[in-house]
Formats: C-alpha cells, structure tokens, sequence
C-alpha cells in the first residue's frame, strides 16, 4: 500500500440490501460469479468503446480483453480479473460504496417468498454486493484505463464499512478477491467453477480461462447470434441436445431475428418426442432461457410461453430487457409479455405451414402432442380458432386416418347444421355406439374422439367454421327427417307410446337410474341407448374429479323394431312381473353404461350375466 487508507461507511441502503441477499440466495449462491462475470464483461466493453474514441495515453493497449478466474486452496481465495476499463478512486468510491439505483431497497424488501431474487438482482445494480453470499472478506484492485491512473485497493468485511486507499497494480483493469466463508469452500474446485461458468456466461463475449488453462472455458459467440445459414444442422441439433437433454433430433427449428417494436433473439425446438414429464401435474421444467444481451438471466423461463407450449426448447435473447432496472419492473414485464406474443404466434404459424406441407410428417408429431393443442384451444381463447386448424379428428367416415375440421366441414351435407361428434373411451366402442345408427341413415359423418382430454377440450369449443358442434348423445336429437305435414299427428302419436305400459313398466323396473324410458326410430342395429343431459365422456371425467359425484340420470331409449324388445314386450303381455324381464331391463341398461365407461357395480352385472349363461346351459 503506497498511501494512507482511508475508511468509508457504506450508503445506508447497502447493509440492509447485502442482509436480504444474503438471506434470500443462500440455496442460489453460485450466482455470485455470475455477477462478478457480468461485471468484468461489462467493463471490457466499455474498454473497448473507449478505445475507439481515444487512441493516445492508453495502459496495456494491446493487452487481450479477457476474463480470468482463479482459486488458491491454502488461501482460501477466489480471483476473478479482468482487462476493462477498471476504476479510478473517485469512482470506486462512489461504485463499491453506494446503490446507483434509487428505490432498489424498496423493491428488494416488497419481494415476498416466492419471488426469485436470483434472476433479479442482475438487474438491480447490486449483483457486486452478491460477493458477500460466499465471501467473508473482499478485495477489489483496481487501475483505470490511462497511462497515468493510479492503482487502488478497496476493501471491505460486508458489515457496514469499507476503506479505500492507493496501491500499486501495474495492469489496467479488475481484480476481486473474495476470500470465502467456512460453508463456502465447495466452489474452490475448478469442475465446480468450470460448470457455473459454462451455466450462466457461456456466452460473454470474451474469454473466460480458469488457472493456467489456454483455452476459454466459455463458447462466446451463441450461436443464435450467428447468421442462420452459417451454423450447420449438426451443431444446431448438439445445441439441441444440450438444452433438452433430449438425443434425438427434434421435430422443428425455429429462428427469430426481431428489431421492431422489442429486439429479441430466438431460436426454438420443438421435439419430435414427448417427454413423460411434460404431462406431469408437477411440471417445471420450461425449456426456455432467456438472455439479456448474451448473459442468462432465467433458465425455465417460464413466462416467455403460454403454458400449453411447455414443450418447446431454446433460448430468447433480447436487448431491451435492461440489466440495470430497478423502477421498471413493469416495463420489464410488458416487454416479455410482447416477446412472448411474438414467439408464440410463430410457433403456431409454423405448425401450420408445416402441416400444410408435409402432412404425413405432421401427422406422426401430433400423435404425440395433440393434448398440447388441445389444452390451447380449451385455455387460449384469442389463439382457439387458429390452434382448432391444427387438430385433426377421426370420424366415422375416416377410418383411421385423421382429418381436418375444415375438411369435415367440407364434407357435410348441405342440410347438415351442426358439427357432430360423440366422446368416448376408445375408437373401438366409439365405433359401435348405437348414437351413430341413426346418423348412418342420414350419411351424416360424425366425428369420434377417443382421447381423454378431448372431453376437457369440448368443454370450452362451440364453433368452427361459424358451425356449431352437437354431442349426439345428448337428450333431443334431431328427430328422423320426415315430411313436414302433420307434425301434430307425429306428437300424438309420440304421446301415446310414451304410455305404452310396457315402456312404464321398464321405467319402473329401473327406478331412478333412468329419468326417462322411451321409444324411439334412431336405431336401426341396437336395441336400445342412452341419452344424456351431460356427454357420458363428462360425467366420466367429473366421477374422476369429484369422488362424489352423481351423475345426471339418462334418458334410455329402446329400439321397437329389435328382436329383444319384442321378445320382452311380448314376455311383459304375459306376465308383467316376470324376473327375466328385470334382469333383462337392467341388463340392457347396464351394457350401455358399461360401453360408455359409466358402469357403476359390475359385480351384480356379472353375477347376472352369470346366472343367464347357467340357465341357458340347464337348458
Ligand atoms: P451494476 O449492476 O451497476 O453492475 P454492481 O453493484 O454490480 O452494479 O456494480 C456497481 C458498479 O461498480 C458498476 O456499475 C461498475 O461501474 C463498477 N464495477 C463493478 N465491477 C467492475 C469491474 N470489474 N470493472 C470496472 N467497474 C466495475
């Protein structure tokens, strides 16, 4: 030390702030290098604009701008140097020792549990005082860009003081040394350094080099800075690989290039495998990060898409998003929210060009993420009609090969209104559901959807198309086309089967298990179905949500024309208390309930069946 040291007070401010850090990042305190990394870039790119201006009177001019991180066991000490712009004494004391950024207390201290401090104090101007997390004791060197600056040495214990005085540094530029708290000892290990570097500020844009090492630990130029066409497959797809530890090749790519109204970054993946975690209620981990000017600020981001895009892979960079903000939190805010926009509508245009062009391939990937589409179009009311042009839907007509809602709606008769579809378990029962006999007649095409959040899905989807969509197993169908005459003669005629006694006589055998027992000319194979006020698909899902849930009762309607209701009205003339036509009626009821998942107690159903098949043996 060449002069008298000199002791200062920290701005009041600064204690308070140095305790919330201190308490709040201690699980997140890797981040301490990250900020001392972000300083030291910062200052070389200040070096650098100097430079520029001035040529005369430079120290070290053609010194390397570079990072330099090293760590001396016996010591106890990590060093991070660096060749900027370093500091004058009059500027480290007003640097080291007090907030820049008025308000920044304030907002540390209206933080609550859940906010994530470690992604904001970067933007604070306070990410220096971060040292303290792991530091019991820091020293800062340092000597100022002209030739004839002087070498100064600060230092302070975190607690209130710090002194600064004059010192020999014959190198222009930085040098923190943090000697280390007992817990701290874990990050004087060069793996451990290595890794937190490669974490946050694999892309400063200068050398970072650990000891004695040539070569920098960090990659410097990302590669969503570099012309598009400029970076090969390979290494976009080992970036990939990186970002999603996911080894095989992902299904798209993305690149976005944005300057107006926000300037953004980005380069997206979209898989072409579905992790099981990303339908897992517990779900976190977002495959975004989001960078401010090429330093990570938040891996998961999790706001920069909505949530039914969690799938998709990548990194956002943007300029506007300050690094030193402590009263626009809210601008801050609003310009993810405008990313987030932008990115998301280019995911979606994406997918549907890509659908258009290659729709087999497109075909192979939305067997996989359709739940992801579908979850957008129940929650993302502004995106709906666009995300409903990316689903596709089997239908009664299609075989299995799915279709487009526009080409359904193509193929509709013209007399057909509505958008027609039933829900159900699997394909297979879907198929054979008597709700689609009477369709059949009219050569009405009906959609069939077999997948479990389809029911989640119709549950927020009126229209496509200006059409609305119609569960056909719900109570009032269309009644058969007949010709408009006597539509007075038609209720009559209702009326009176509706009093059938036969028709009463099932009712009361079922009890409240049925609302309704009726005719009707829908059928044609089946000899009877069930008609509800809520899809049998929902009252499935709500059973599974609320474990007391009591489904609304069906209508049952029977089929005059089949052989088993004949055969049990004819059984029912003669003996309107017969036992087989109470098994039977329960019986025919519970098949249904049974095709449609909705079987309640399949015991007595197969005790039933039982006794049928014994009593057609003794036979
Ligand atoms: P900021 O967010 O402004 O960087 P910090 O508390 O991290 O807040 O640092 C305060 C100030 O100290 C910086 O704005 C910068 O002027 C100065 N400073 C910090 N580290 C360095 C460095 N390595 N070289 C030169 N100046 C530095």
């Amino acid at each position: 030390m060449s002069e008298e040291s000199k002791t200062f007070d920290f701005q009041a401010e600064i204690q308070k702030v140095l305790d919330i850090l201190i308490n709040r990042l201690y699980k997140n305190r890797e981040i301490f290098l990250r900020e001392l990394i972000s300083n030291a870039a910062d200052a070389l790119h200040r070096f650098r604009i100097v430079q520029l201006e001035q040529k005369e009177n430079m120290l070290d001019p053609d010194v390397e701008l570079a990072i330099h991180i090293s760590f001396d066991e016996d010591e106890n000490t990590i060093t991070v140097t660096d060749t900027g712009v370093g500091m004058t004494y009059e500027e480290t004391v007003q640097n080291l020792g007090t907030i820049a950024q008025s308000g920044t207390l304030e907002f540390l201290k209206e933080l609550d549990d859940t906010s994530d401090v470690a992604n904001l104090i970067g933007q604070f101007g306070v990410g220096f005082y971060s040292s303290f997390i792991v530091a019991s004791n820091v020293t800062v060197r340092s000597r100022s860009f002209t030739a004839d600056s002087k070498g100064i040495e600060w230092k302070s214990e975190g607690t209130g003081k710090f002194s600064v005085s004059y010192a020999d540094k014959s190198s222009r530029g930085t040098e923190i040394i943090l000697t280390l708290k007992e817990d701290a000892k874990e990050f004087l290990n060069k793996y451990k350094l290595e890794t937190i570097i490669k974490k946050y500020s694999d892309f400063v844009g200068f050398p970072i080099r650990i000891g004695e090492e040539e070569n920098p630990i960090n990659r410097q130029t990302p590669i969503w800075h570099q012309a598009e066409d400029e970076v090969k497959d390979e290494e976009y797809n080992d970036f990939y690989r990186q970002v999603s530890m996911d080894f095989t090749e992902p299904f798209h790519r993305i690149r976005m290039n944005v300057d107006v109204p926000i300037q953004f970054k980005a380069l997206l993946f979209l898989p072409s495998r579905r992790d099981r975690s990303m339908t897992s209620v517990q779900f976190q981990d977002y495959g975004l990060k989001l960078y401010s000017k090429k330093i990570l600020i938040q891996e998961k981001a999790k706001d920069l898409l909505p949530e039914y895009l969690r799938f998709v892979f990548g990194v956002v960079d943007s300029e506007d998003l300050p690094l030193n903000v402590s009263r626009e939190v809210i601008q801050v805010d609003r310009t993810i929210r405008r990313i987030s926009k932008s990115i998301t509508k280019k995911i979606i245009d994406e997918l549907s060009n890509f659908a258009d062009e290659y729709e087999e391939k497109f075909l192979e990937w939305y067997k996989q993420f359709s739940v992801f589409l579908k979850e957008g179009i129940a929650n993302d009311q502004k995106r709906r009609q666009k995300l409903l042009e990316l689903i596709r839907v089997k239908t009664s007509k299609s075989e299995d090969k799915p279709i487009t809602l526009a080409k359904y709606v193509d193929g509709m008769p013209e007399d057909q209104e509505e958008i027609l579809y039933l829900l159900g378990e699997n394909l297979q029962s879907l198929k054979q559901s008597p709700h689609l006999e009477h369709y059949k007649k009219l050569d009405q095409e009906i959609i069939l959807f077999d997948e479990p959040i389809d029911t989640f899905l119709m549950m927020h989807v009126t229209t496509f198309s200006e059409k609305a969509f119609k569960a056909i197993d719900q109570a009032e169908p269309e009644p058969p086309k007949e010709s408009d005459d006597d539509t007075e003669e038609t209720e009559e005629k209702e009326e009176e089967k509706d009093k059938d006694p036969f028709v009463v006589r099932v009712k009361e055998i079922l009890g409240d298990r049925v609302i309704d027992v009726r005719f009707t000319d829908a059928l044609t194979d089946s000899p009877c179905r069930l008609l509800g006020q809520g899809a049998a698909a929902y009252t499935r899902m709500m059973k599974y949500m609320t474990e007391d849930y009591i489904p609304m009762a069906k209508i049952m309607e029977l089929n005059s024309s089949h052989p088993i209701i004949i055969g049990l009205k004819k059984l029912f003339e003669t003996d309107p208390e017969s036992l087989l036509l109470k098994k039977c009626s329960f019986q025919l009821l519970e098949n249904q309930e049974l095709a449609e998942g909705n079987l309640k107690d399949p015991n007595t159903m197969i005790t039933r069946t039982t006794d049928f098949m014994k009593q057609l043996l003794e036979k």
